[in-house]
């Protein structure tokens, strides 16, 4: 995790302890009934898709322009096991929805607090203080199916629809203020570098009430339909107001003013009733996660240990296997590789294909200078799960440490083949053609790096000078040309098109 400060740390225990309010709650879980925020709201009904107000192209522009907003101002999450557990539960809650059409993309913020929110192009980010408050998984897929309705009912596109005046760019600036304006300190946030106040792009930007009952509603059906609990969302949604209610004075303006009331939990929990209870278990992954995200709260490795030795020895813990995971997380980042393999080794022999567990050998073995082993033994792991983003990179890293970086990028190629989406690869593989001696495909990766993350010019320009590289197989030169063509006619759209047109 990035450099958590001790006062972010014991934020996080303080949020899943009685006091689990150190929190601000965005768009999603703010905007209540008789909220002035919701009862403000006159946005246009254009009772037509998405499709019809933007564009597909103008809202793939919107969603890379917002997520460079995010980049630079949270702390995103780029570890595979992480991010891929979030996407993975994200999209089979999508699956099991009604509205399986549309882009959807997820993310963990490695934030304290407690928060989620819905950006446009169908990016959804949870805080990893969230992913610590949910006492299941149910609780946790209550939030994501939640966001998912937004994003499938194109709430916040149809409320950026009504800024008819502003380019692109200025309405992902918008909505990025929005997002953070709830989510980042007042003073240091980039709602502030922007010039924007958050609550004031809050008003122009938000769901209405009619927006959060549609997204509860057709939330609680996804959860349903997924198997998950239906009485997680109105279950968890208490929870959260009762924090808020015991936390008086330090709750944040926006809580303070616009309290979530009881009338939409009691409605969620009428329609939860008409599905009755799911008593599905948590998946292991969930409890992994969790455990994982503990260990990254603590600033120091000794501070994670305390705390995993403490919970074990006292029998704290919800799920005894995550438990021990997290203290082999916390003893390999204190550098005690030895005892971490003596706490993950009964972990792999009951559950020798658990990616977390095999990831984490594999790290072991190249810290222990057995790049070489750890390559061989996730080869079978890799062939059984070819769209395993962390199996795959652990593959990669283990052959690149091994001295063998045509093999890891040829890995990573077959990876994103799969698996397009996974953006933090990109670099991972210009990299690796650099350490290949392969300067052709790193332009071309780092092209794709630069693309996706929002840098369509410098991306364009790693494009040219690849093609210019002697000694070009025309088979892949034809490849960056095709690739080329495309980003060029998106420059243009986007110099023609700032503006949205409807
Ligand atoms: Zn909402």
């Amino acid at each position: 995790m990035t450099a958590t400060t001790p006062q972010a740390s014991s934020a996080t225990r303080r949020a899943v302890g009685d006091k689990l309010i150190a929190c601000i709650l965005s768009l999603t879980l703010v905007a209540a009934p008789g909220s002035i925020y919701a009862d403000a709201m006159d946005l246009p009904d254009f009772g037509s898709p998405a499709d019809n107000v933007m564009t597909l192209a103008e809202q793939r522009e919107l969603g890379i322009e917002f997520m460079k907003w995010m980049r630079q101002s949270l702390d995103i999450s780029t570890d595979p096991l992480i991010t891929d557990y979030i996407q993975t539960l994200g999209h089979r809650l999508v699956s099991a929805s009604r509205e399986t059409r549309g882009h959807y993309d997820f993310f963990v913020v490695e934030d304290p607090r407690i928060n989620a929110f819905a950006g446009p192009a169908g990016n959804i980010g949870v805080n990893a203080g969230l992913i610590l408050a949910a006492e299941t998984e149910s609780e946790l897929a209550a939030v994501l199916a939640h966001e998912i309705a937004h994003v499938s009912q194109n709430h916040l596109l149809r409320a950026v629809a009504a800024q008819k005046q502003m380019t692109i760019p200025a309405i992902a600036l918008l909505v990025a203020a929005a997002v953070l304006g709830a989510t980042v300190d007042g003073q240091a946030g980039a709602a502030a570098m922007m010039g924007i106040q958050g609550a004031v792009a809050q008003r122009q930007i938000n769901f209405t009430r009619a927006n959060e009952e549609e997204a509860d509603r057709i939330g609680i059906d996804t959860l349903a339909r997924a198997g998950q609990d239906p009485y997680a969302m109105p279950g968890f949604f208490k929870k959260l107001t009762q924090a808020n209610r015991v936390y008086e004075s330090g709750a944040p303006e926006l809580l303070r003013t616009h309290p979530v009331t009881s009338d939409r939990i009691a409605d969620a929990l009428g329609r939860a009733e008409r599905f009755g209870p799911s008593q599905k278990p948590d998946s292991l992954r969930f409890h992994l996660t969790r455990a994982h995200l503990w260990e990254l709260s603590f600033n120091r490795a000794d501070q994670a240990i305390d705390h995993f030795q403490d919970t074990l020895q006292k029998g704290r813990y919800r799920n005894e296997t995550a438990e021990h995971y997290g203290y082999a997380l916390a003893l390999a980042r204190a550098g005690r590789v030895n005892d971490a393999a003596a706490q993950l080794e009964p972990l792999l022999s009951a559950d020798p294909s658990q990616v977390e567990f095999v990831v984490l050998q594999s790290q072991l073995d190249r810290r222990r200078g057995n790049a070489a082993k750890a390559a061989r033994d996730l080869k079978g792991s890799v062939g059984l799960d070819p769209g395993s983003w962390p199996l795959q990179q652990a593959y990669a890293e283990a052959l690149m440490d091994a001295g063998k970086p045509g093999e890891a990028l040829a890995t990573l190629e077959r990876l994103v083949a799969q698996r397009p989406d996974v953006t933090p690869v990109y670099q991972l593989m210009a990299d690796a053609a650099v350490k290949a001696g392969d300067s052709t495909s790193a332009m071309r990766w780092r092209a794709e790096y630069l693309y996706r993350t929002g840098d369509l010019e410098p991306a364009i320009r790693q494009l040219e000078l690849a093609l210019r590289q002697p000694d070009l197989e025309f088979h892949l030169a034809s490849k960056i040309q095709v690739r080329l063509d495309e980003l060029q006619a998106e420059e243009r759209r986007s110099k023609h098109h700032g503006k949205p047109e409807r």
